[in-house]
């Protein structure tokens, strides 16, 4: 998508009159306002992951549990971030929106899922003074390809919905270096060993007051979709290794 493309697809949402992304029912102003793009019945098939997930991965747990524990997917695992908090189950309507969005070019349903990923801070572990919000960055091939970065635009609309009192400042500090197979057309195991060596610090980019460490150096990883893990634990590792931060936690949209 060219660089024109992608504007006339990002003012294509305040150029209509609003619909829901998935089908297409017009929406009153007061719903775009309170929840754009997605009408309420769509919405209400949508699944919260809320009681009983992984304190580290943020999977939910079939037989929800009301206190913390440990997925089998972290039991002989090492993790780089600290913690991950997904929204909402990967699943139906969920699924054909995150679909949409990035397929089918529909980049003004960022501002929906920016909304969407706002979910996350009900988790108190988030509730930080501060973050520095790193999107999981694309290769730059399928950035030239798709036109846009998901995580990047989730990033910037998910900045308004983050509750009062703490400060979200993004900062690009990751490039990817190596062209992956798309996670999807992986089996699991492969998803696991998939990242390896794939991403690179941009420590420049980093504003000097947290370089000088005179605020502390809490780094909030953004995706899309988070699967096993591994992805945002790869980034995570490379993060932990060039700057030493004080935490780091990951949080996407959709759970797979
Ligand atoms: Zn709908
Ligand atoms: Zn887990």
């Amino acid at each position: 998508m060219s660089g024109l493309a992608h504007l006339w697809q990002s003012v294509r949402g305040w150029v209509y009159p609003p619909a829901c992304g998935v089908c297409d029912v017009p929406l009153t102003t007061a719903r775009q306002v309170e929840r754009p793009f997605l009408c309420g019945d769509c919405e209400s098939t949508l699944k919260a992951i809320e009681d009983g997930y992984c304190e580290i991965c943020g999977q939910r747990d079939d037989a929800p549990q009301l206190r913390a524990f440990q997925c089998a997917n972290c039991k002989n695992r090492e993790l780089a971030f600290d913690f991950a908090v997904s929204a909402w189950r990967s699943a139906g309507v969920a699924r054909e929106l995150m679909h949409r969005f990035k397929y089918g070019q529909q980049v003004h349903l960022s501002r929906l899922l920016g909304s969407l990923i706002s979910g996350v801070w009900r988790d108190e572990r988030l509730l930080l003074e501060s973050w520095v919000v790193v999107p999981v960055p694309l290769h730059p091939k399928r950035l030239r390809e798709r036109g846009f970065n998901q995580s990047r635009e989730i990033s910037v609309e998910m900045m308004r919905w983050a509750p009062p009192g703490i400060k979200l400042e993004m900062c690009e500090l990751l490039s990817r270096t190596r062209h992956m197979v798309r996670q999807a057309q992986l089996d699991r195991e492969d998803r696991f060993r998939n990242p390896n060596g794939a991403f690179e610090s941009k420590l420049g980019r980093l504003p000097k007051r947290f370089v000088d460490r005179e605020k502390k150096l809490n780094l909030l990883l953004v995706d899309d979709v988070i699967t096993t893990g591994s992805t945002v634990s790869e980034c995570a590792s490379v993060l932990r290794e060039a700057l030493e931060p004080d935490r780091i936690a990951a949080i996407s949209v959709l759970r797979g």
